[in-house]
């Protein structure tokens, strides 16, 4: 078995609902996991939040929006006026939540899930009618049967073992060869509604292959595989064929948007090749993400993280930084969900790069009343370049540097944000 996934910008069109016909027309054993179409996670959360606000009317013409959006869509895919069945009960079911629903009597989280989990099932309810209109004989997998999580709703953690059983059964009872699952989704032991996180797609397909034993994941993305920066941010940009797990951990941990960690792992735990495809051009390599790689990466590899705040703390009575005081200054930085990317210590002070948050101003708050003094600037910028070069150095590293380290392979800068690249 194979599982490739296809994300939201790759499915928002007609054109883009062929190409993925295209690419997957001759293949078979084969598991796609597939996102909302476009920007409907983005739209489904405006439903709710007009839902929420008791705005039923709105969040009802809200709904007409996104219909119209893959209205769009199917009339290009199945003839004008056309809905298949399956995707017109979707939509129905939608309205009637949303018109019936008490936004009181449930958590706004457990809202969330139930209302912007449709994104994907409509998207992947229209794929599917589309295959199978066109012979691609496929089976449409509801994940929310098969997914199985716990219940910390819009943030919800899949349960390994339930899932696999419950996959393996969906799959060996399809006669079909090729699945269709929704990302993002799934359900609590009791059948309520779940979603993943944001972005999370990427996630259920490495779960998927991972509880599947798949041979490889591919995801099909609008690039041409990993490069070794982000191409909007500079210029000279390149590609990288492979890379280790380890290498796009690292990468990810610091910034760069090509996958997200808890994407690796499961992959890495089974010893699962990752394949990051562009699905402009099916039969281009991508780039290879795998344990072990037989072209090192060569060229230094650039990542900006923006939005970065440099903590310097210090306690009032000039002790040392204790032991004890560290675990209470990393206590309260993990109470509030601060990230930190870069840590520095000396007898009498700590500096931190964190991740700039909304709560910074409570935990600085903690902090004083700990006993801690402390300085923070905004508006910083982490640079992390792996594998820099003396010419690197000397272009990055110049007096000013807020807080720089330096290891065999890699070079961290903080930096007033945009310093020059
Ligand atoms: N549709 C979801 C989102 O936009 C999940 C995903 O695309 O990965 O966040
Ligand atoms: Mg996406």
């Amino acid at each position: 078995m194979k599982v490739y996934k296809f994300g939201g910008a790759s499915v928002k069109s007609a054109e883009g609902v062929r190409n993925l016909k295209y690419i997957i027309e001759d293949q078979s054993e084969l598991f796609i996991i597939i996102s909302a179409m476009g920007k409907t996670t983005n739209a489904l959360e405006n439903v709710l939040d007009l839902f929420y606000k008791g705005d039923k009317q709105g969040a009802a013409d809200a709904i007409t929006q996104i219909e119209g959006y893959h209205a769009t869509i199917m009339d290009d895919l199945f003839g004008a006026g056309v809905v298949p069945a399956p995707v017109a009960e979707l939509f129905a079911a939608l309205r009637q939540t949303v018109a019936e629903g008490v936004p009181a009597s449930r958590e706004w989280e457990c809202w969330y899930d139930a209302l912007v989990s449709y994104g994907e099932l409509i998207s992947t309810r229209i794929i599917s009618e589309y295959l199978n209109s066109q012979g691609v004989t496929n089976r449409w997998i509801d994940m929310r049967r098969t997914f199985v999580t716990d219940g910390n709703f819009k943030y919800a953690n899949v349960d390994l073992i339930a899932t696999k059983r419950l996959l393996d059964k969906a799959v060996n009872e399809a006669t079909e060869s090729i699945y269709i699952g929704q990302g993002f989704i799934g359900a609590t032991h009791t059948g309520e509604t779940t979603t993943l996180g944001r972005e999370g797609s990427d996630y259920s397909a490495a779960v998927v292959a991972s509880v599947m034993g798949a041979e490889s994941l591919a995801i099909w993305k609008d690039v041409i595989g990993v490069l070794n920066a982000d191409p909007k941010i500079f210029d000279d940009a390149q590609y990288i064929p492979e890379l280790t797990y380890l290498d796009a951990i690292e990468l990810a941990y610091s910034g760069a948007q090509i996958i997200h960690p808890k994407t690796i792992k499961p992959l890495q735990n089974s010893d699962i090749p990752l394949y990051v495809r562009p699905f402009g051009d099916k039969f281009a390599p991508g780039t290879v993400i795998k344990n072990v790689i037989d072209r090192p990466v060569e060229i230094p590899i650039r990542i900006l993280k923006r939005k970065q705040v440099v903590m310097s703390i210090q306690p009032n009575d000039f002790s040392f930084v204790l032991e004890e005081r560290l675990a209470k200054i990393f206590t309260i930085l993990e109470d509030y969900n601060i990230k930190v990317n870069l840590i520095e210590t000396s007898a009498i002070k700590m500096s931190l790069c964190v991740d700039n948050s909304r709560h910074l101003p409570r935990v600085i708050e903690e902090f004083n009343r700990y006993g801690f003094t402390v300085a923070h600037n905004e508006g910083m910028e982490l640079l992390t370049i792996r594998g820099y070069t003396e010419e690197l150095l000397d272009r990055y590293i110049r007096k000013g540097e807020v807080m720089v380290q330096r290891s065999q392979t890699l070079l961290r800068i903080v930096r007033p944000e945009g310093s020059e690249l």
